[in-house]
């Protein structure tokens, strides 16, 4: 094979551009929770590609149907009608409760449409002057990586020399209701903010944050713009993250797992009028809403409801985070999460968190430093109660040895 003579890490070196920089392993092939490499060695994947493949690897279920739909049709663009696009929106609509959605590819698309679209809410509903809208997010945000997203940004490794960028943005602590109160003003029409920070370490707001926010928008006409890219479909334990508090979101934006991890699938949905103000011609994607994206996500959002994977997050997700919190190593500072979205930071004194993800990946562990010193737990949510335990054991073992 192939493997034996390519150097596969040595080729992207030389060819790609070094925008990441991986864990030395090639994997080549997963089922389920597990991965393997390309000399056959398995590993229990705790990043899930970033919360994609929450359903597991390879569904076979999301697997037919895409190969179902790949033999009878895959991109009409949205100049024509097709069947899968109609019955994506109804099944979409009828999970979230949502009235109206818009289907992009990448999160990235999802949140530059949807700053697109409240701009436009704002000055043609709400009566801001145009030109004059703005839009409030969080310090640490993660809201993708295209321009108009970077440049609100307050992470100099991701905005550093990308600029200049548009005005219209607003930073205000994350967490901090008083400070959103302090920041809208009548040109204010939207809050964007992660119901959960997970690129920032999974930074969890304090109970109450989104009752207080909720009202704020509320009270002032703003939209409340919730980027459960990454929160969203069951990873928190619930179906969406704004759930536990008990609020709704005005423009909700799902991507990642909206396809299980086959195909790039995003979607922003909205309860009132935001997306009624794009009209023909206004905003598109060449792929947004193409038969394939459309017959994949309803496969993949079929599977995480009927397979109890939701359910399954909430009560493994426990297991997990007290499993941690047992682990008595002086290494810890802090283990935190909900459901299936967990991290463990750790003493700065403790050494870099990525030399820990190097040894759990030697225990057939693959998890994702962010940050320096935390690390991020995200397995697909069909993990079971032996494989956290499992996991449990192996994390033990790595976090109870010091790499300072
Ligand atoms: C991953 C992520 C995005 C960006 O999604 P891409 O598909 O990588 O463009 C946006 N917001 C959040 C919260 C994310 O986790």
């Amino acid at each position: 094979m192939s493997s034996s003579v390519i150097d596969f890490i040595a080729t992207e070196a030389r060819f790609g551009a070094r925008n990441y920089e991986p864990i030395g392993v090639v994997l080549s092939r997963g089922e389920g929770v597990w991965v393997w490499d390309t000399q056959g060695n398995r590993y229990l994947d705790c990043l899930s590609a970033y919360s994609a493949v929450s359903q597991g690897h390879c569904h076979p279920k999301i697997l037919a149907a895409m190969v179902e739909q790949a033999h009878r049709l895959t991109l009409t663009s949205r100049a024509f009608h097709n069947d899968q696009l109609a019955l994506f929106y109804e099944e979409i609509a009828a999970l979230t409760g949502s009235h109206k959605v818009l289907p992009m590819n990448s999160g990235a698309e999802a949140v530059e449409s949807a700053i697109k679209s409240v701009r436009k809410w704002g000055y043609e509903v709400k009566g801001v002057k145009d030109g004059q809208a703005e839009i409030i997010v969080c310090a640490n945000n993660f809201h993708g990586r295209t321009l108009g997203v970077v440049g609100f940004s307050t992470d100099p490794e991701t905005r550093g020399h990308f600029g200049p960028f548009a005005p219209g943005f607003k930073i205000i602590p994350f967490g901090d209701a008083a400070a959103l109160a302090e920041a809208i003003n009548p040109n204010t029409v939207a809050f964007l903010v992660e119901p959960i920070q997970g690129e920032a370490g999974v930074v969890i707001p304090p109970a109450g944050y989104f009752t207080e926010v909720r009202e704020l928008c509320t009270a002032n006409n703003v939209m409340l713009v919730l980027d459960e890219i990454q929160t969203g479909l069951g990873r928190t334990g619930k179906l969406l993250a704004e759930q536990h508090e008990g609020i709704e979101a005005d423009v909700t934006l799902l991507g990642k797992a909206l396809s299980g991890g086959f195909y790039p699938v995003s979607a922003v949905l909205s309860n009132n009028d935001v997306l009624g103000t794009l009209r023909p011609g206004q905003h598109g994607s060449t792929f947004g809403g193409n038969p394939l994206a459309c017959a994949v996500a309803r496969a993949a959002m079929r599977v995480l409801v009927e397979e109890g994977m939701i359910e399954n997050a909430a009560r493994q997700g426990e297991r997990f985070l007290s499993g941690l919190k047992d682990i008595r190593a002086n290494t810890i500072r802090e283990v935190r999460g909900r459901g299936l979205m967990l991290a463990v930071e750790l003493h700065p004194e403790a050494g870099r968190a990525r030399r820990y993800c190097e040894a759990l990946q030697a225990k057939g562990i693959l998890a994702k430093d962010t940050h320096e010193h935390t690390i991020r737990i995200a397995p697909p949510l069909v993990i079971t109660s032996d494989q956290v335990d499992w996991a449990l054991e192996r994390f033990a073992a790595i976090l109870t040895q010091d790499f300072s």
